[in-house]
């Protein structure tokens, strides 16, 4: 597919010009446009309120210098970011990612997809996102908190409880939020919500830490059952081991699924009878170790190096959990050729634009991942929902919310890609879906 509407040509063209370094960017952008063609001419007042150059257009960029002292008392420098992006509908609101392939374009991608995936949970959150270049991985305690911190130190310049609220994402987990919690606490000697995925005993929601593994399975069963399938008996191949992916193993597993691999950035783990996830939860959350430590236990099953060859694995459900562009053309043809009927992406961009378009050809059930993955800053949402009433729900009053967002966002999906004559297309009706909600404030506030 390729853009052949005058206007949002002339805006891409733009946008490539501007952010030619910046490939993850492109390609981000380029499939919202692609979609956005109807609404755009069924609406010739958005070209005269130069509505689509402002989209793409982050409202702010914020790049620093994080300088920390590793265990050596050597002086070590990283790049820290936060991209914010729209806040037509609420604050800034996106994860903190610590990996080093991030720079500036990485952001900009994630920080552009959070804001059609916020306005899908139907929550008041805009987009942002931010993170660093710095490895967590092999790094002590320490060295972690003294990173985080001196992040923070910069970072709490620009964000608020009402301005700009990070969570996680790859890298940033419960103990670097703590550690960036405690730094902003303290700088600012205010108790707020400034940040989620916090911990339950200052300020976290029962049921963040699950969410976006659970969530990406309701959002699944639901475009399933739309669909006349479920996960009942299904064999399921889920790839990452990192939060998302273990929660997603869990809750597809309780829906009578049967995961049967999971990989790491080094390879996958294949095993026939079900992963046993309790060791795999203490191999990454505990031991922080590879994945490939887990046939030590469970000699019956396989290890194999390099995570992509996860994608033949037969299967008939795929929930791709690592990171952007994971799944390329001759992995998507690998699951044709399985049979697989269904993938939902839970991690950001994990599949290719030819990867997609190979699901597409053959019929195969295909949930994006700003529509599928979005139960994790929905209940971020609802975090920051609790904090402002200073009250806590229990576990099942917010899974039960995040369900129903998550039924809610499929339910938007599915209209929006039949209004447009492009039924079952859950790519364009999320799209479609999450922009409209954002136009229609933007529209309203004039040209800002
Ligand atoms: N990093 C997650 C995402 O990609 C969660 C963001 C949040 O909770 O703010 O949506």
């Amino acid at each position: 597919m390729a853009i052949s509407n005058g206007y949002l040509k002339n805006v891409f063209e733009q946008v490539q010009k501007r952010n030619a370094n910046e490939p993850e960017f492109l390609q981000a952008v380029e499939e919202v446009l692609e979609s956005l063609e109807p609404v755009v001419e069924a609406h010739p007042e958005y070209e005269a309120a130069g509505l689509i150059e402002r989209l793409v257009e982050p409202e702010r960029v914020i790049y620093f210098r994080v300088p920390w002292v590793d265990d050596n008392g050597k002086t070590q420098v990283n790049r820290g970011f936060r991209v914010q992006f729209n806040s037509a509908i609420g604050p800034y609101k996106g994860g903190l990612r610590f990996h080093p392939s991030v720079y500036q374009g990485i952001i900009k991608f994630l920080g552009f997809e959070q804001v059609f995936k916020n306005s899908l949970t139907g929550l008041p959150i805009g987009g942002g996102k931010g993170g660093s270049d710095f490895d967590p991985k092999g790094k002590s305690d320490g060295e972690v908190m003294r990173f985080c911190q001196s992040f923070m130190t910069e970072l709490s310049k620009h964000i608020g409880a009402d301005t700009d609220v990070p969570a996680g994402d790859i890298g940033v987990g419960a103990r670097e939020i703590g550690f960036m919690y405690g730094q902003y606490k303290r700088l600012r000697n205010e108790f707020t919500g400034v940040l989620t995925g916090k911990g339950l005993t200052y300020g976290g929601s029962l049921a963040r830490t699950e969410a976006t593994g659970f969530g990406l399975c309701y959002f699944t069963e639901a475009m399933l059952k739309a669909n006349g399938k479920s996960f009942d008996g299904k064999t399921v191949v889920i790839s990452g081991s990192g939060n998302v992916a273990i929660y997603a193993t869990k809750k597809a597993t309780e829906l009578g699924g049967k995961v049967v691999a999971l990989s790491d950035s080094n390879g996958y783990i294949y095993d026939k009878n079900g992963i046993d996830l309790d060791c795999v939860k203490q191999i990454k959350e505990v031991e922080r170790k590879r994945i490939k430590e887990y046939v030590n236990t469970h000699p019956e099953a396989e290890y194999h190096e390099g995570c992509k060859g996860i994608w033949t694995v037969p299967c008939d459900i795929a929930l791709p959990c690592a990171t952007q562009n994971e799944l390329d053309e001759e992995s998507a043809k690998a699951l044709v050729a399985n049979n697989c009927f269904a993938v939902a992406e839970g991690a950001n961009m994990p599949s290719t634009p030819e990867a997609i378009a190979v699901f597409q050809s053959n019929g195969i059930l295909f949930g994006p991942a700003k529509a599928a993955n979005a139960g994790g800053v929905a209940t971020s949402a609802l975090e920051m929902s609790q904090n402002s009433m200073r009250y806590s729900w229990t576990f099942d009053e917010v899974d039960a919310k995040l369900k129903g967002i998550m039924e809610g966002i499929f339910e938007k999906c599915d209209s929006a890609s039949k209004e447009y004559g492009k039924e079952g297309n859950y790519v364009m009706g999320a799209n479609i879906a999450g922009f409209q909600k954002v136009a229609e404030a933007m529209m309203a506030h004039g040209i800002v």
